[in-house]
């Protein structure tokens, strides 16, 4: 089963979609305008049930299969995320944002057109038993709309034996399906560190303690936590994204923040970070005899694929991409995604598919990033497959 005949006849109906949404990018819980055309869409396919206002603006359709009916033969699950990122968009392309400051840098608009291509076919076939739900999510970038869809009984909503993901990867060549078992994505927190000491004129700096040297110490000094206090052969990650203080050349400031973020897959590695990070913090500005408040807030835990329901997903992705277009990763990345609340919760797996056209490709939160439209029949027929083959039309 190569790609569905049936969903490449909608590839050019796809791309006007997927270029509309790209045109219109919206921001965490604000996907007001795209939660109301996939809403629209769903309905206009013949879903069974189109539910709204979930998570604000979260969306989930209801597909009965004709084999087996309501209740029998299963259910799954189908996630794509809606929202956008505050970038400005440099693509150039005719359908780049219309709106300042906020573009689909991650190809979330992809995303929601590839599940909203496997609704339009499925609602036309039916060639399955149970029940697939269509579940369309707000803020997977920033605000976890992810967990506030299982909070608000996501899962006790529409009950389903398993939950899947799929986000583009500009890295990986166009086409190629990423599986892994275990974690395949890294837990998340954003750290922030304000320094308050004592300024003074540049050229008196006994009459102050330096917030800014002390920040300096502080940066060098979070790279000793994953080099002296993790496990060599666990993964973990402090970054220092940016610092800020003083606007003079000539002046001690009185504050300097600092801004970072700190990933790990392993919950005890998390606690390593997070304790190591405030007591290095706050104990070396102490020591210079100023002050350090530290926070260190958990947005997102690893992704985790459960090992059955990564094997289907593999198993699907290759009746529709063929055996050597389906490539099982040696490694997770130390990206963060807001799908591990929806796989804390549920059996389930996250696949990457391969979007690159070539080296120079910009990658995902890019400015220049545009999602590559070829791989829309390819991530729809995936979905499609993922239904028909896990809920088997019986007689
Ligand atoms: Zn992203
Ligand atoms: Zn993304």
């Amino acid at each position: 089963m190569p790609i569905i005949n049936r969903i490449a006849e909608f590839h050019d109906d796809m791309t006007a979609w997927r270029r509309d949404f790209h045109q219109h990018p919206e921001l965490n819980f604000q996907e007001v305008r795209t939660s109301r055309i996939v809403a629209e869409k769903l309905r206009e396919f013949g879903c069974d049930e189109v539910i709204t206002g979930i998570a604000t603006t979260g969306v989930v359709g209801v597909i009965h299969g004709k084999g087996g009916g309501r209740g029998e033969g299963g259910a799954i699950g189908l996630r794509a995320d809606m929202d956008a990122l505050p970038i400005h968009e440099e693509s150039g392309v005719p359908h780049a944002s219309t709106t300042p400051g906020v573009m689909h840098a991650c190809g979330h608009d992809g995303h929601t057109t590839m599940l909203l291509g496997a609704a339009r076919y499925l609602a036309e076939t039916r060639n399955f038993s149970g029940t697939a739900y269509m579940i369309f999510q707000p803020a997977e970038e920033m605000g976890g709309g992810g967990e506030v869809m299982v909070k608000e009984g996501l899962f006790e909503r529409f009950p389903m034996d398993r939950v899947f993901g799929l986000h583009n990867w500009p890295g990986a060549p166009e086409g190629t399906f990423l599986w892994r078992v275990g974690p395949v994505m890294a837990a998340v927190a954003d750290i922030r560190i304000t320094v308050t000491g004592k300024g003074a004129h540049g050229a008196m700096p006994h009459q102050g303690n330096d917030p800014i040297v002390i920040a300096a110490q502080i940066v060098t000094a979070l790279q000793s936590i994953v080099a002296r206090n993790v496990e060599p052969v666990e993964g973990g990650v402090v970054t220092i994204g940016e610092i800020k203080g003083g606007n003079a050349f000539n002046v001690i400031p009185e504050v300097v923040t600092l801004r970072g973020t700190a990933r790990w897959f392993l919950p005890e590695v998390g606690d390593i970070l997070e304790t190591k990070v405030k007591a290095l913090a706050s104990g070396i500005a102490e020591a210079f005899g100023a002050r350090a408040e530290v926070q260190f807030d958990r947005m997102y835990p690893a992704t985790i694929n459960e090992e059955v329901s990564a094997g289907l997903a593999a198993d699907a992705a290759r009746a529709v991409a063929g055996e050597a277009k389906v490539v099982e990763l040696p490694k997770p990345t130390m990206g963060g995604e807001d799908f591990s609340f929806m796989l804390n919760a549920k059996q389930g797996a996250y696949l990457m598919l391969g979007a690159g056209r070539g080296p120079q490709d910009p990658q995902v939160h890019h400015p220049r990033y545009d999602f590559n439209d070829a791989i829309l029949p390819l991530g729809a027929s995936w979905w499609a497959a993922m239904v028909e083959r896990q809920l088997p039309r019986k007689g």
